[in-house]
């Protein structure tokens, strides 16, 4: 399905990425709309350092493989920890995750601004464990910020969109993790696996009927 983004005058996109799986199908149906995009790799809040190189291997792997010009922002966990200090216990979806969603699209949008991108959009809605509303209104808090820039909200799961992320993620073999990406929700990630060893936890009725 073709993309529009009516309010663009260019024809440049700075697509905010944060794994191979999510951002694959994201980078094609621009592409194919006859975008040309940019791929902008910030991602301090993944934890260990060795995840985080994983990640940001495999999107340079897809990137160079289908030509897409690839920016590589700083890893800097020490901030993220600073700029998340205090809600450590927030659960997933919740103050946390938006803030962590504020200081990677604001980076973003800080990007596009110095770089004359007039639009950028991000990968982080298009997985069903993300609250869609909540990067949408840090991406536009973002924008505002700088002015000159859009934010692009289009719903990437839709339209096929989760079908094309299935696809690419299976044909090209990606790494796909098991955790969103914090130490806070590896933390919750082993835990849930530890109750689910030590049978405390039940599959629901509907998995096995
Ligand atoms: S759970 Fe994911 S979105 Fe939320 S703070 Fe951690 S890395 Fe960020």
């Amino acid at each position: 399905m073709k993309i529009c983004l009516p309010e663009m005058t260019g024809k440049r996109v700075l697509l905010h990425a944060c794994c191979a799986p999510c951002c694959a199908s994201i980078i094609k149906r621009l592409s194919d709309s006859g975008f040309e995009v940019t791929v902008f790799f910030y991602n301090p809040n993944v934890y260990p350092r060795e995840e985080y190189a994983k990640r940001k291997q495999e999107v340079i792997r897809y990137a160079g493989k289908n030509r897409i010009f690839f920016v590589d922002g700083d890893y800097d966990p020490d901030r993220w920890f600073e700029w998340t200090r205090g809600h450590e216990e927030s659960p997933e979806r919740g103050e946390r995750c938006g803030l962590c969603f504020d200081m990677r699209l604001k980076k973003t949008a800080a990007y596009a601004a110095e770089n004359e991108f007039q639009v950028f959009t991000s990968s982080l809605g298009i997985s069903r464990w993300k609250d869609f509303d909540q990067v949408t209104r840090s991406g536009k808090k973002a924008a505002s910020l700088f002015p000159g820039t859009i934010y692009c909200d289009i719903n990437w799961r839709k339209d096929g969109g989760i079908e094309l992320m299935s696809r690419i993620t299976h044909e090209e073999k990606f790494y796909r993790q098991d955790y969103c990406g914090c130490l806070y929700s590896l933390e919750s990630y082993k835990q849930k696996a530890q109750n689910l060893n030590h049978g405390k936890v039940f599959p629901p009725a509907s998995s096995i009927l």
